[in-house]
């Protein structure tokens, strides 16, 4: 890459955020920041702002940005404190900024991710939930509009990194050449030992107490009920081009190797690493250059053993969910991850319990099954689609109010 890159990271204050200016951070010769957003932690994206220097920041609403100016310190000059949804997606699509990363949790991030892609920039994509809603839409304005699409998620990043490419990423048209398939890994997360029958007490501590990565909560519980994965394999889906018959997942406890690529040849390449995401994200951002991204060696040796097995689909019934919903079509998948988000949000806040998650979710794929399927050719007729999901699994009788 030539020049410093000017970088926005939507949702800095994540998970996936934090760690991305941690990356950035090593490396002032090749990266600034530009526009940092927050949700809820204001204070949190101040001192972001701060030692980024930040040009532009993100809140939600007024009192988010009162906030903001009331934990600044005076003699500093602001950054420019831009308010709502509108500007989340505005930002992503500035000529001020040549990557963004899109790390917001959920469909909200959505449309600032299309409008990243929409204006041709290098697009370092966290958010899974953006390709599982509008997956078509969004490979479709990565290829008209040039942009490059790096995935960031471990599994396809990985299996990126498998991938043959010319040292360009955009949107593939069909599978690779050579390819028979994609293995993507899962950890089995902290019950993986556990019957789902035995599961319907956990508690949101539990739930989000992953064995191998620290992560949102949200996607702690997804890595949990294995519904990750499933969004995982609608992600490939789109991502690399690939039906769902060639696309399958094995448990790998130890999240070493982040998952595969299948040649017609019987090779199978793989990548391994730490289970830390600043490995994938460092290669989104320097892409094609490898460049350091803080995260130490493997020392197989120390790891001693890698193990695999099956995924047990009556252990997992959210995994078996999100292949019918990729099999039935967009709107399903739209249906899927709206019941998700609001069961997930109902079980952290304690208002479900664990095992409604799989509950809510199959019961809002049947209402879906009752519509026909209609064209999704906008963002306004997927956000459309995700809301009466979302009314529909909010209003089950699973969830107390
Ligand atoms: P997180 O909960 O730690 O952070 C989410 C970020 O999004 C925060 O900055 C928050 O302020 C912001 N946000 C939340 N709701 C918002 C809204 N309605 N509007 C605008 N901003 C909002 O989540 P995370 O773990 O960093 O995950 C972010 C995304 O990356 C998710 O889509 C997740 O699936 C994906 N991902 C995460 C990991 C990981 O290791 N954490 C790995 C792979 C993929
Ligand atoms: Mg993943």
């Amino acid at each position: 890459m030539v020049g410093v890159s000017r970088v926005t990271v939507l949702g800095s204050t994540g998970s996936i955020g934090q760690s991305t200016l941690d990356v950035i951070a090593r490396h002032p010769d090749k990266f600034s920041v530009y526009a940092l957003s927050a949700h809820s932690r204001i204070d949190q994206l101040a001192q972001q702002a701060q030692s980024t220097r930040a040009q532009v920041v993100i809140v939600p609403d007024r009192q988010a940005a009162l906030r903001f100016r009331s934990v600044w310190p005076a003699s500093l000059s602001s950054p420019e404190i831009r308010i709502g949804a509108q500007a989340l997606a505005d930002t992503a699509a500035e000529s001020q900024c040549d990557v963004v990363m899109a790390a917001i949790v959920g469909a909200a991030g959505l449309p600032a991710a299309l409008a990243a892609a929409q204006s041709g920039k290098r697009v370092l994509l966290a958010n899974k939930e953006a390709l599982v809603a509008a997956g078509s839409l969004f490979m479709a304005a990565v290829r008209d509009h040039g942009a490059e699409l790096l995935p960031i998620d471990s599994e396809h990043n990985a299996i990126f990194q498998c991938l043959p490419h010319d040292g360009r990423a955009s949107a593939p048209a069909g599978p690779a050449a050579g390819v028979r398939r994609l293995i993507l890994t899962a950890s089995g997360g902290p019950f993986r030992t556990r019957q789902w029958s035995e599961l319907n007490d956990v508690s949101p501590e539990q739930a989000c107490a992953h064995p191998n990565w620290s992560m949102g909560r949200k996607i702690s519980v997804d890595s949990a009920t294995m519904l990750n994965k499933g969004l995982e394999v609608i992600e490939a889906h789109w991502l690399f081009a690939m039906p769902a018959e060639r696309i399958s997942v094995v448990i790998h406890p130890q999240s070493v190797v982040h998952s595969m690529v299948e040649y017609e040849d019987g090779s199978v390449l793989a990548q391994l690493g730490q289970p830390d995401m600043r490995t994938p994200i460092a290669y989104g951002l320097g892409f094609p250059e490898r460049i350091d991204s803080g995260v130490g060696m493997l020392d197989l040796a120390l790891a001693g053993r890698l193990d695999f097995a099956a995924p047990d689909v009556k252990q997992f019934p959210c995994l078996n969910l999100s292949f019918q919903a990729l099999k039935a079509g967009q709107g399903a998948c739209i249906a899927l991850n709206a019941a998700n988000e609001i069961a997930v949000e109902s079980f952290l806040n304690r208002r479900t319990s664990y095992t409604n998650i799989a509950r809510i979710i199959e019961h809002t794929l049947d209402w879906h099954a009752g519509f026909a399927t209609p064209a999704f050719n906008s963002l306004e007729d997927v956000l459309a689609a995700d809301q009466m999901a979302r009314t529909f699994a909010g209003n089950s009788s699973l969830v107390s109010r």
